[in-house]
This record gives structure tokens, C-alpha cells and sequence, in this order.
């Protein structure tokens, strides 16, 4: 294997930690649970939080239980293989996205293994376009499910736009336009709140700020998309062959059914807006024919009374 500095990786690593954490507080500070951010202003050294070590997979993972970020072995080995592609370093300046399809793109992560081979990334530069959906992960943001993990993504893209900041943007990309859809339906000030929650607490804030119907929709869709997702997050992808693997899984989630929960919703609303304006017409003649009649008796007692 190449002579990697792997040592050096994990402080680069630890720095870029640190700072994304500081981002985070700052830009969700009334979001981030105050647990949460009493645990993470007590961290002195990120380095510890940092670790480097087999973990079945190649992908970088958080554990939010006790805030560490794990970083594959197995990735130093991939990229050594990749790096043997005739493609590798091809284009060095290769990017995933421009600020124009930043939030919303068809990447897969087949497309940010192509970009880290076009690219010839160094395993470091590969954790660096990770590392800040894990650490909003570590700052309390919702994972595992696979509208959590949308939210997640949605919020680092959004994060990565304001701030300036790397990530591969190539992350659940069918989840991520799902909770752009929900956030075009709820808005931004409450999915920034779904996304720091915990399941049960999401309920009770879709319950208080939008009504039954809102929870309907976002149970709804959580459970359709589980039913999709779980195969293909239960799996185990390991070394360069599970990419390949990995991404044919992903093809197959299909989340059409969601798509129509998500149609019924806004076609209701739609209806439901009509509705009250068609009502509130039929008001207005009501209004306006009682207005006339009230004049209509008020002259026709002036005359009986004040005759000429
Ligand atoms: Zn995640």
C-alpha cells in the first residue's frame, strides 16, 4: 500500500471537526438539543474523537452516543485500487455539482466514486467531502431512517451553500429531494426543527405548528420510505466490490408510492383552498345582499315615515 500519513489524515480531520462544529452551533443554535451542546462544548481534543480503524465498510460513520467520527482502513486499500483505473487523476478539477444543483442533483454515489477516481483523491480528500453529514449527525441531527438521512443531507447541502464548505453532495439524493418536497410543503423554520429532533418529538411539533393532517403526511411518508430503504441500508458493502453492489442496490429503491402520498397532500390543500375562496365568494354575495337589502328597508321606512 502507498505510504499514506495516516496519522496526519486524522488530526486534518479533527481540525475540519472542530470547525464544522462551531458552524453547526452557530447556524442551528436554537435547534441543536441543549444536551447536546453542553456534551460537545466540553470536547478538548477532537483528535480523540477521531479514529481510524477497520470498519467493514467504506464509508465514514458517526457515532453521535459518544460523538466519535470512524474512518475506514478499508478506504486507504480502495483508493490504492482505484488509483490503478487509467482514469485516475484524469481530471483534477472534476466537481459533483456547481451552486446552481447544489441542494437538488441526480448524484449517486456511483457518481462520487467516478468524481474520486476523475479527481485522484487522496483517502483524506475522500473523508473531507464526507465529514460534515457525519458531524451534523454528532450535533444531533437525525439518522438511520431514511427520511432522517434526507433531512440530514438536505440541511449539510444547505450548510455546505451558506458557508462555503466541501461535501461530495452525492449523499441519498432520491431521500434528499424528499424532504426538499416536505420543506416546500412545512417550510424551512420546521424542518430545521424535524431535523434535531427525535422521531416522537417531530410528531408532536408537526401536531402543534401544522395539524393532524401534517402528521398523517409525515407518518406516511416515513413509513413508505422505511419499507423501500431498509434492504439496501442493512446491507454490508465491502471493499471495491461492494460499490458496484452498493449502487445497483440504491438503483432499485423505488419511491413512487411516496411521491403519491406527497400528491394526495398537496392536491387536498389545493382543494381545500378553493374551497374556502369559493366560500368565502358566496360570503361576500351574502354580505352584499344583505348590505343592499338593509338600504332598501332603510329608504323604504324613511319614506313612511318622512313622507313628502
Ligand atoms: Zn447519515
Amino acid at each position: 500500500m502507498k505510504n499514506y500519513d495516516i496519522e496526519a489524515d486524522r488530526s486534518q480531520i479533527a481540525d475540519l471537526f472542530m470547525r464544522y462544529v462551531k458552524i453547526i452551533l452557530h447556524e442551528y443554535k436554537d435547534k441543536v438539543p441543549t444536551d447536546i451542546k453542553e456534551k460537545l462544548s466540553k470536547i478538548t481534543d477532537f483528535k480523540d474523537l477521531v479514529q481510524i480503524e477497520n470498519t467493514g465498510t467504506i464509508s465514514l460513520f458517526a457515532k453521535p452516543s459518544d460523538s466519535t467520527i470512524h474512518l475506514p482502513l478499508d478506504a486507504y486499500k480502495a483508493i490504492q485500487a482505484l488509483s490503478q483505473f487509467p482514469e485516475y487523476g484524469l481530471d483534477k478539477s472534476h466537481q459533483t455539482h456547481d451552486k446552481n444543483n447544489m441542494i437538488i442533483n441526480d448524484n449517486t454515489y456511483r457518481d462520487f466514486v467516478e468524481h474520486v477516481i476523475l479527481k485522484g483523491e487522496t483517502p483524506v480528500e475522500y473523508f473531507r467531502e464526507i465529514l460534515l453529514h457525519e458531524v451534523m449527525h454528532i450535533c444531533g441531527s437525525g439518522g438511520s431512517s431514511a427520511l432522517a438521512e434526507g433531512f440530514n443531507e438536505l440541511k449539510t447541502r444547505e450548510l455546505a451553500s451558506k458557508y462555503g464548505l466541501e461535501t461530495s453532495c452525492c449523499g441519498y439524493p432520491k431521500e434528499t429531494k424528499i424532504a426538499f418536497e416536505l420543506q416546500q410543503i412545512f417550510g424551512k423554520e420546521i424542518c430545521d426543527k424535524l431535523a434535531f429532533s427525535q422521531l416522537k418529538e417531530r410528531f408532536t411539533i408537526l401536531r402543534e405548528e401544522l395539524g393532524e393532517e401534517a402528521v398523517s403526511l409525515y407518518a406516511d411518508v416515513y413509513a413508505n420510505m422505511e419499507h423501500q430503504f431498509r434492504p439496501y441500508m442493512n446491507k454490508n458493502y465491502p471493499g471495491v466490490a461492494g460499490i458496484k453492489e452498493k449502487c445497483d442496490t440504491y438503483d432499485k429503491i423505488d419511491y413512487s408510492k411516496v411521491y403519491d402520498s406527497l400528491n394526495q397532500y398537496k392536491k387536498q390543500k389545493e382543494e381545500n383552498k378553493s374551497l374556502s375562496k369559493k366560500r368565502g365568494f358566496v360570503n361576500q354575495i351574502t354580505l352584499n345582499f344583505l348590505i343592499g337589502f338593509s338600504i332598501s328597508i332603510f329608504f323604504l321606512l324613511s319614506l313612511i315615515l318622512f313622507p313628502k
